[in-house]
């Protein structure tokens, strides 16, 4: 089989990558090996527009954002799937000290914060107040991935990918029946962190890297509010049905497949001090963010074998930045537009 471009993974980055691809007319195959707790298919998928503890909008937020809400509605249009759900979030302060500094950044914020003080906190803890953030919402990853599958029809395979078994020659590169012009690396976690030893052969072992794992709760509450997200440390997203997406917290050391106790605990935490309302747990996963430099994403090429690209680092921002920075990798891979400095992998 000849292709352009063979894609490793079909996660956020390389849903995003084959679709930019194919709309700069190049032929993609991209393949998946299906890990269940990849971060794609566990994430929240939110996009919060204030976010953190210092209260600020996401790195490149004011391109990044109506980028990725234009690619995400074309999709709903093609598809006839809703995938993005606008939706208002609830930010709730910890404590006085929060209150007064977003006092301080109110004006800075504004084009993200509801104007009036239009906060609803009916039925949620809410001592300390809070402000209501707008243009957020979260994506529906698992139906966006299917969306994409079936876009790509035969150029999708399930197929467990292994650099080892790459082959260079003249021009090109093939793996197994594949000839392509280039093979792009978008494995998130699983091409970077260390797995039984085995990223000491990856070609980007190279790159650091600092990987956080997450726990997710769904559960079911009678008679709350589903009209909005609530997030304070952890957040809270209605997913319909009086059921709710909780987490989530970061591990920085442990990053087995299932979720853990002391995770369960957490987010359970979590929901506790955000409301009084009974709930039930109706299902626990876990996946591993791909952080390289915070939430900024890599691109770029390997030092040695200029045939291999890498597509990587979306951190716990996939969402938002996924689409645009696909789209400026196309520009570059069909077009040879400059890749920009800030988005390039370091050189090993
Ligand atoms: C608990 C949690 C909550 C999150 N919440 C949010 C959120 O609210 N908003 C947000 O924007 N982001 C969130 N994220 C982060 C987001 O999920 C990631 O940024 C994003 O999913 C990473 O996408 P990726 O494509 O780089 O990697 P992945 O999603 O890990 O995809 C990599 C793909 O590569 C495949 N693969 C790997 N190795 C091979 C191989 N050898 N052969 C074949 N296939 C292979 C895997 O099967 C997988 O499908 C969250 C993450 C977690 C874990």
């Amino acid at each position: 089989m000849e292709v352009d471009y063979l894609i490793i993974g079909q996660g956020l980055a390389g849903s995003a990558l084959a679709m930019a691809l194919l709309d700069q007319g190049a032929s993609v195959l991209v393949m998946d090996r299906e890990d269940s707790h990849s971060a794609s298919r566990v994430a929240a998928g939110l996009i919060t527009t204030v976010a953190g503890k210092g209260m600020n909008p996401s790195w490149r937020q004011s391109t990044y954002l109506p980028e990725a809400r234009s690619y995400y509605r074309e999709l709903e249009r093609a598809s006839g799937e809703i995938l993005f759900h606008e939706m208002d979030t609830l930010r709730l302060f910890e404590n006085e000290k929060q209150q007064c500094k977003f006092s301080d950044k109110r004006e800075l914020l504004k084009q993200w914060v509801d104007d009036a003080d239009k906060a609803d906190y009916e039925g949620w803890k809410a001592d300390c107040g809070g402000f209501l953030m707008k243009h957020g919402g979260w994506l529906d990853t698992q139906k966006y991935l299917k969306v994409i599958r079936d876009i790509l029809g035969d150029a999708y395979r399930v197929s467990d990918f292994s650099e080892q078994d790459l082959k260079f020659e003249n021009d090109a590169v093939s793996w197994q029946d594949v000839n392509a012009k280039r093979v792009i690396l978008c494995q998130g976690a699983a091409g970077l962190r260390s797995q039984n030893g085995s990223i000491d052969e990856s070609l980007f072992a190279y790159v650091n890297h600092r990987c956080s794992k997450g726990e997710i709760l769904t559960v079911s509450i009678a008679e709350a509010n589903e009209d909005k997200i609530i997030n304070r440390n952890g957040w809270m997203i209605p997913i319909g049905d009086g059921h709710w997406r909780c987490g989530a917290n970061y591990n920085w050391d442990e990053f087995s497949k299932g979720g853990t106790e002391a995770g369960r605990e957490y987010v359970e935490m979590q929901i506790q001090s955000l409301t009084d309302k009974p709930y039930e747990v109706l299902s626990h996963t876990a996946g591993v963010r791909p952080i390289i430099r915070k939430s900024q994403p890599c691109i770029g090429h390997h030092p040695e074998y200029q045939k291999v690209s890498f597509f990587n680092g979306l951190g716990s921002k996939g969402v938002i930045t996924a689409p645009s920075v696909a789209c400026h990798f196309a520009q570059h891979l069909v077009h040879g537009a400059g890749i920009d400095p800030e988005l390039l992998i370091e050189e090993g």
